[in-house]
């Protein structure tokens, strides 16, 4: 991560392929604001709108995609993208898609890291359902109050009919807000879909329990890293065999240069 901060890649064919699948399950259930953003205030308001709308589906229709989340860890601002969120035994339910190349699910230490991923998604909603990350928390610590939106853009807004009660970025931001607090109880069960990179199709699926402790474990140790207080750890022993699927390897990173085998894994 910390190499990949340093030396940014353009994005691989796997990337492309998986958001190209992404999109097209978001066009499905998703009200696009019809406004381009000129400013940063302007991108902001055109996510808080279409968050809104995505909540609205959520409660209307039991679905939705691609929502966006704002929280924070030990004074660090978290944001994510949750994939899907429906509604199942009266609870909401988080969904998160990921693509595999054959049909089979991942192995244990890739699987790992969807897991974390659906859990923090679960954690932060679990806040702003909690009342424990508020819109005071979000306009604090984003200075909402103090970003410009461009004429240009709040001038299409008026144009296509952006009701008056919606306008402006405080307003939808506390709107967007109030609606995410008041969605359906989360469920404890996450669900991770895996769709088949080639045709988009669905592969697997896996159910996993929330476990609030483990995922507090993990983001203890993550802060460590993110606080100064250790380097970045490259892979253990037992995952070395990533080494041979990173761009690093040999170059930049030396660390397991003796001990991998070309075509390794698990
Ligand atoms: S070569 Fe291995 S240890 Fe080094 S950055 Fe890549 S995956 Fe991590």
């Amino acid at each position: 991560m910390e190499l990949n901060y340093l030396k940014p890649s353009q994005p691989t064919k796997e990337m492309v392929g998986g958001s190209r699948i992404h999109e097209k399950l978001k066009e499905a259930v998703y009200t696009k604001l019809d406004a381009e953003p000129v400013t940063y205030g302007d991108m902001l308001y055109k996510q808080a709108y279409e968050n809104y709308m995505s909540l609205l589906s959520l409660r209307e229709k039991g679905i939705c995609r691609e929502l966006k989340i704002y929280g924070s860890f030990n004074g660090y601002r978290i944001s994510g993208q949750i994939d899907e969120i429906r509604i199942e035994d009266n609870k909401s339910m988080i969904v998160e898609r990921k693509t595999v190349k054959d049909n089979k699910a991942p192995n244990p230490y890739t699987a790992l890291l969807h897991q974390i991923q659906i859990m923090l998604y679960r954690k932060l909603l679990g806040d702003i359902l909690e009342g424990l990350y508020t819109f005071d928390n979000f306009r604090n610590s984003y200075g909402i109050e103090k970003i410009r939106m461009s004429d240009q853009f709040a001038l299409t807004l008026a144009t296509i009919g952006v009701k008056e009660e919606f306008m402006g970025l405080t307003n939808i931001f506390r709107i967007m807000f109030r609606e995410a607090s008041s969605m359906q109880r989360l469920s404890d069960r996450l669900l991770i879909s895996y769709m088949n990179r080639g045709d988009g199709k669905e592969a697997t699926e896996v159910l996993i329990d929330y476990d609030r402790s483990f995922i507090d474990g993990k983001l203890a140790y993550a802060m460590g890293y993110w606080n100064g207080e250790r380097e970045a750890s490259p892979v253990t022993e037992e995952e070395k065999w990533k080494c041979n699927f990173c761009r690093f390897f040999r170059n930049e990173c030396t660390v397991w240069s003796a001990g991998v085998s070309v075509g390794g894994g698990v």
